[in-house]
């Protein structure tokens, strides 16, 4: 009895863990990127997520999870800028614990530049320091709508304010340090507000060197500490020329900063509408690359696909630029989490929970091949 537990337990180790092993090698060849994106949790959401993390993420082997912190943390070096009722370290190593658990890397994101008001309100940032508004001129509407007069999508920080990149870089490495995180994720998509003609310091200069410049303070600032920055794409994409128009792409002629900002930024290359192939964009520009589907399931299967063939086809030298897929979630982290769990269910067929599902599944089959 004993002896045949023995040889059991030999068997397993021998033949289980060179498994185990090939089997992970083969889904990081694969795509070595696997990530989640979506807004940290509220407090009372901690352990709730945590059940997710390791019940839904870790047997996908998602292996990068990008959280939405923005001013949900109770910073420090800046308390003025905190939510009410933000995460608290705890909290936060709670999260990380997990993650470290089952072999995910947290990389934290706060919106920087761009994003600073979301329809008529005003995000923390600009709330309490209004002197660094890019368009101090365009006041907040009541009722928010799309379009208006004033072409507000998002406000900006002004990127040339002497004094911004103090305050924000405080809460940057701030964020880092107790996420333990060797990423950054700046946001910086969507920027409309940049270089506008009001703004005594921005005022005439070419946009594209206005975006650039803020890339790449940023991104200097953190290899200062060994961490890399991680930005969405849509800014480098020129909008008219590929008619991907002014969201997923840039008709404000910032897509010229591609050829101006450090190679080692990660570019999160979101298209949401289309499977659309601009990662062999951004590969051939010396880029490292994801792809994020947000909540059409049929494209992300597409995509995945796309991604995979890429690495397959490319050079020794493009092949590891292709980094992987990101799932990316715009609602809350409470919201998705009942709709995942069927509290709430979101009816529509195309939705980021059956994205969610439908994209690793697809990655499950492939790496199973
Ligand atoms: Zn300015």
């Amino acid at each position: 009895m004993i002896k045949q537990l023995i040889k059991t337990i030999l068997l397993v180790l021998v033949i289980g863990s060179p498994y185990r092993i090939f089997a992970q090698e083969k889904i990081d060849n694969l795509l070595p990127v696997r990530g989640f994106c979506i807004a940290a949790p509220r407090p009372d959401g901690v352990d709730e997520f945590i059940k997710f993390i390791n019940e839904e993420l870790a047997p996908r082997r998602v292996n990068t999870l990008i959280l939405r912190v923005d001013f949900n943390y109770d910073f420090k070096s800046h308390p003025e800028l905190s939510d009410s009722g933000s995460l608290k370290k705890a909290h936060v190593k709670k999260l990380v614990k997990a993650c470290k658990d089952n072999n995910i890397s947290i990389i934290p994101q706060i919106n920087l530049l761009g994003h600073q008001s979301w329809a008529s309100r005003t995000g923390n940032l600009l709330s309490v320091y209004p002197h660094f508004d890019e368009t101090p001129q365009v006041k907040m509407p009541e009722k928010y709508v799309w379009p208006n007069a004033d072409k507000l999508y998002c406000k900006s920080y002004c990127p040339l304010h002497p004094e911004v990149h103090d305050i924000v870089f405080a809460l940057v490495d701030e964020i880092c340090e107790v996420f333990e995180a060797d990423a950054f994720h700046a946001g910086m998509d969507e920027v409309f507000y940049i270089g506008e003609s009001q703004c005594p310091r921005c005022s005439g200069r070419d946009k594209a060197e206005l975006f650039a410049g803020e890339v790449t303070l940023i991104r200097n600032h953190l290899s200062q500490n060994g961490r890399s920055l991680w930005i969405w794409g849509d800014r480098l994409i020129d909008g008219k020329t590929t008619g991907l128009g002014e969201w997923e792409a840039s008709l404000n002629n910032t897509y010229r900063a591609i050829d101006m900002i450090p190679k080692d930024v990660m570019i999160c290359d979101w298209h949401y509408e289309r499977p659309d192939q601009t990662a062999v964009y951004f590969a051939m520009k010396g880029f490292d690359v994801v792809t994020c589907p947000w909540r059409n399931p049929g494209n992300a299967v597409i995509q995945v696909n796309d991604m995979v063939r890429f690495r397959n086809s490319s050079t020794k030298a493009m092949k590891p630029r292709f980094s992987g897929m990101v799932q990316t979630v715009w609602s809350g982290a409470g919201q998705f989490l009942d709709n995942y769990y069927g509290i709430r269910p979101d009816t529509a067929k195309n939705n980021p929970v059956n994205c969610f599902r439908s994209l690793y599944d697809e990655i499950g089959k492939l790496s199973a091949k």
